[in-house]
């Protein structure tokens, strides 16, 4: 895709969505967005509890998975339920105005955790020509973005989590964070844009194995982000309006 063409497409991102009925990626059973693969369950986790690698271990894996994931997902279906809310769309819904925290934390609680397990995987990956050169373009270089990506993670105060996003505003990769359970795609936050990888940096995700080390399980995540998946992302993303 030309910049120019990028460009007009990145503006029109912040704008209202129109469904998009193709199923290119298959992965969703309602509207097709970037984000289709996000439903009111948990997807399997492609490598198991223990397919890391050791980088998070078994455990962890276990817990994260099975309890507070599982938990975020229980509460928000319960809330939805109870509000008669539908939960086919759950793109949509981030977006929208969540002004019970209930329903901030345990949608953005799925939400999150739902690219959290697609942004890891013990096998070798890397991104394509064109998501490397606009990193280059927004980063400088590869190592750049590692770096800004590891320093977000580490300096997030407390529980919350760090971002690779692509910025709707001005059509750029950025890393940013959020607080506990938010979301880049929700309203409020400071850089709107649309996640490609996030790192969680809440306590329940390292401190068994790490204690008090984040930067190690920070070392550690960068050796198994999928960035086909990534990758994958950034041009459903692009894709989406075209
Ligand atoms: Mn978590």
């Amino acid at each position: 895709m030309k910049r120019k063409e990028f460009l007009k497409n990145s503006a029109a991102l912040g704008l209202g969505f129109s469904v998009l009925s193709h199923t290119a990626f298959g992965m969703g059973t309602t509207a097709s967005n970037p984000y289709s693969f996000v439903q009111l369950q948990q997807s399997p986790l492609k490598y198991g509890l223990d397919g890391l690698n050791g980088a998070i271990d078994k455990q962890i894996m276990d817990l994260h998975y099975n309890k507070h994931a599982a938990g975020y997902l229980k509460k928000l279906s319960g809330f939805l339920a109870k509000n008669e809310i539908p939960g086919t769309d759950l793109f949509s819904l981030v977006q929208g105005d969540l002004e019970a925290d209930f329903l901030r934390n345990n949608l953005g609680g799925h939400f999150n955790h739902e690219i959290f397990w697609r942004s890891m995987t013990p096998r070798i990956t890397s991104v394509g020509m064109e998501l490397m050169q606009k990193i280059e373009e927004d980063f400088g270089s590869w190592e750049k973005m590692l770096e800004a990506f590891s320093t977000a993670a580490a300096t997030v105060f407390g529980s919350g989590w760090a971002w690779l996003i692509l910025e709707a505003s001005t059509g750029k990769l950025k890393i940013v964070q959020s607080a506990n359970q938010n979301n880049p795609l929700m309203k409020g936050e400071s850089n709107f844009g649309y996640p490609l990888v996030g790192i969680d940096v809440w306590e329940h995700a390292y401190y068994l194995q790490y204690q008090n080390r984040r930067k190690d399980y920070i070392q550690a995540f960068a050796g198994i982000v999928d960035w086909d998946f990534a990758d994958t992302m950034y041009h459903k993303i692009l894709n989406w309006k075209s």
